[in-house]
């Protein structure tokens, strides 16, 4: 059986793929098992940030992994100290949690900001309000923290005491009552179809949650780690969250998820009140360091910033996009009639591996790529759009 096959007879259905095997990579570029070369414009879903096996990253995990490679948590971790030391003072945070994944670090968050509320206010102001068209992962908890009732099926019953609102505050406003003790959003939706939330409706939600005491997390799983030209999006925003979860970019490759919290909520979490065998893994968090090491300039995130505008310059002018919304290098694409999974399973056959976000085109190439590749890869969706 070849690795197609043995994939369909022994993994669980959970994902439909594209017709490809991939082997190797490097930099924005993918071979697959036949030795095809694929430029990549979707980084694994936002997670190789420095593109495939970037020199210093592949240096950084080898030298750790030869060194030591798991501890436990019962034991101190000078990779991940270093870590978690290097996103405070980036941010201003005060202490990090940390997870394996997105939906992790948004458990986390979950479980502090009722926590929070619970040490001060006492049992019962637990509602937390997210907005529809939100992802927050695959959990049962952040399935029902998703704001989109697709995701709330089968594996009933879910976690209670979420609440879905509109984008706007008004819609806020409705779902607010004395049990709520957290909003939940993402600044971009990416799952949900790039929508760039408006900076007026995210302010008044800070000014909001101040005013109640309501603790504001921002899902910067897909946003975060410089993918909208800021190391976090809610500077964009200019506003300060109270909790952030960080996922997807971080570690360029390897599974990692943190959770971010101001000085108000840095001792909410105690010893057993959480945790994760896994989290805070050597190798990954050296990763997650170089990762940032790079990425974490001011220089290195106004680049990100002009290749956005240049790639979403070149994509307006291409026959067959209605529109392109993007912060940065997150990138949705509106097309005028054709149908985007289809478009995009045909970019792959050309060469060009893209994804999705609803009905929309998304580009989320490594922060590194260079013009001639966004060249390149404009070329290779321009030749798709034309082909009938
Ligand atoms: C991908 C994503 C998640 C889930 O992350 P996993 O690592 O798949 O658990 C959560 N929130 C947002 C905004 C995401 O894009």
């Amino acid at each position: 059986m070849n690795t197609k096959e043995k994939d369909k007879n022994y993994i669980m259905h959970t994902y439909g793929r594209y017709n490809v095997a991939l082997k190797q990579g490097k930099g924005c570029t993918a071979y697959d098992e036949d030795g095809k070369r694929y430029l990549d414009v979707s980084s694994g879903i936002g997670v190789n940030s420095l593109g495939y096996c970037d020199e210093g990253w592949v240096e950084a995990v080898s030298r750790q992994a030869a060194e030591i490679q798991h501890m436990s948590n019962y034991f101190y971790c000078k990779q991940a100290s270093d870590l978690a030391e290097k996103l405070c003072t980036l941010t201003g945070f005060s202490k990090v949690c940390f997870a394996n994944s997105g939906a992790e670090a948004n458990e986390c968050a979950i479980k502090v900001a009722r926590k929070y509320s619970f040490d001060k206010y006492g049992a019962g102001r637990n509602e937390i309000i997210s907005l529809r068209d939100s992802f927050h992962g695959r959990t049962v908890t952040t399935l029902s923290a998703t704001g989109q009732d697709a995701f709330h099926n089968y594996f009933f019953p879910f976690t209670e005491g979420f609440k879905y609102a509109n984008a706007d505050i008004e819609s806020i406003r409705k779902e607010l009552s004395d049990k709520t003790c957290a909003v939940l959003i993402e600044c971009v939706q990416g799952e949900g179809g790039v929508n760039i939330l408006d900076k007026d409706f995210v302010q008044q939600l800070r000014a909001l949650c101040d005013e109640r005491d309501i603790v504001l997390i921002v899902d910067e799983v897909q946003t975060g780690i410089g993918r909208t030209g800021k190391l976090f999006c809610y500077e964009n925003f200019e506003i300060q969250p109270d909790l952030v979860t960080s996922a997807k970019g971080l570690g360029g490759g390897l599974p990692i998820g943190a959770c971010l919290c101001t000085e108000k909520l840095g001792e909410v979490m105690q010893p057993s009140t959480h945790g994760s065998t896994f989290a805070a893994n050597p190798v990954v968090c050296a990763g997650a360091n170089y990762v940032l090491g790079k990425v974490a300039d001011k220089d290195f995130l106004d680049e990100v910033n002009s290749k956005g505008e240049y790639l979403r310059e070149k994509l307006l002018a291409l026959d067959g996009v209605k529109s392109v919304r993007n912060l940065g290098l997150m990138v949705g694409i509106e097309l005028t009639d054709k149908d985007a999974h289809d478009v995009a399973a045909r970019c792959v056959e050309n060469g060009l591996l893209i994804i999705t976000a609803k009905s929309l085109l998304r580009m989320l190439p490594p922060l590194n790529i260079s013009y001639s590749e966004l060249d390149e890869a404009v070329e290779i969706l321009e030749k798709t759009l034309k082909e009938n």
